[in-house]
């Protein structure tokens, strides 16, 4: 069942295939057990700023290291218990690793900013904004706007009003939020304005239409439009060539992600890859231009 894919880094396989059947309590034993014996980590995906080459983040991306399995991928155990409360748990942990990691590098001199994904599960959860408040006190060093929570756009709009008020919620602890997979959602211009999100993250189905889909690049650039009009920080997901990344920054789209850039790494690489990595040649032409209105 599992299958390695080019980089033999991962295994796509899926944790419900162990099981004889297919209950969702055995998935959730199995991540209890995973969470006590402390076989998840968190892979940090840089986000950098194409033209300057300067690195202006990174994502927090969660892994499995599963005994017999290898390395896991979110979606081999994630959607599996996505409305469980074990989804509330796994998240906090993952933000208090991101905020203990936000202050390793602080303490080698490293201001990174990290951003974590959270479940719709967890946002719903009626502890989630005490235990964000208890998590970001017993962080006292890392300046809590260092911490960006994501939550995807399609899930902010099954309840716009309740999404709002925790951002807004959010924002007064000084933690900033991104709509992920934007662009998906079919948001409106009147839902945008009522959900105080600092970033938007568009989805990486766009860049990678680019561009042979001619209604992807207006996508692309309508996003871009909704971003500047409304103040909000735009970072282009799964950039995964040179192409699309002078694509996107002849659209003034700057801030990107992607394997064309680095891809996710454990904590301990990522100073290393920031030290060596250059934006590309095409890419760095843009530095002496300015970028459309
Ligand atoms: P996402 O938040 O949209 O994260 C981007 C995904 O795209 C990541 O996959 C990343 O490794 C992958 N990616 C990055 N650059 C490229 C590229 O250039 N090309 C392609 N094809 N893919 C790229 P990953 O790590 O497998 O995560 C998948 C999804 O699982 C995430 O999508 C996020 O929704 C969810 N996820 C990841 N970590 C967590 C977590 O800690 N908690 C929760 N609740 N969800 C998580
Ligand atoms: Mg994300
Ligand atoms: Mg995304
Ligand atoms: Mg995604």
């Amino acid at each position: 069942i599992a299958k390695q894919t080019g980089k033999n880094r991962y295994h796509i396989f899926d944790i419900k295939h162990t099981r004889p059947s297919n209950e969702p309590n055995q998935t959730l034993e199995a991540l209890h057990q995973a969470l006590a014996r402390g076989e998840f980590c968190l892979h940090y995906q840089p986000r950098v700023n194409m033209r300057s080459g300067q690195l202006v983040g990174a994502e927090a991306l969660i892994r499995w290291q599963h005994p017999e399995h290898g390395l896991l991928l979110p979606s081999a155990f994630l959607p599996a218990v996505e409305h469980h409360a074990v989804s509330v748990t796994v998240g906090q942990w993952v933000i208090a690793q991101a905020l203990g990691q936000i202050s390793a590098w602080q303490r080698q001199g490293l201001d990174i900013p990290v951003s974590v994904n959270l479940s719709a599960r967890h946002i719903q959860n009626r502890d989630f904004l005490p235990s964000l408040k208890t998590l970001l006190d017993s962080h006292p060093d890392v300046p809590p706007q260092r911490l960006e929570l994501e939550v995807m756009e399609a899930h902010a709009l099954e309840d716009i009003d309740y999404a709002a008020r925790m951002m807004n919620a959010c924002r007064e602890l000084g933690v900033r939020f991104a709509l992920d997979d934007f662009g998906t959602g079919y948001t409106s211009l009147a839902y945008l304005r009522r959900l105080p999100a600092d970033t938007l993250k568009l989805d990486q189905s766009f860049v990678q239409a680019m561009p042979s889909a001619p209604g992807d690049m207006a996508v692309v650039e309508a996003v871009h439009g909704l971003a500047k009009a409304f103040h909000r920080r735009l970072i282009a997901e799964g950039v995964e060539t040179e192409w699309q990344g002078e694509m996107l920054l002849a659209m003034g789209c700057e801030l990107a992600q992607g394997y064309a850039i680095g891809r996710p790494m454990p904590a301990d690489e990522l100073s290393g890859w920031a030290s060596r990595w250059q934006p590309c040649e095409s890419w760095r032409a843009w530095a002496g231009r300015s970028l459309s209105p």
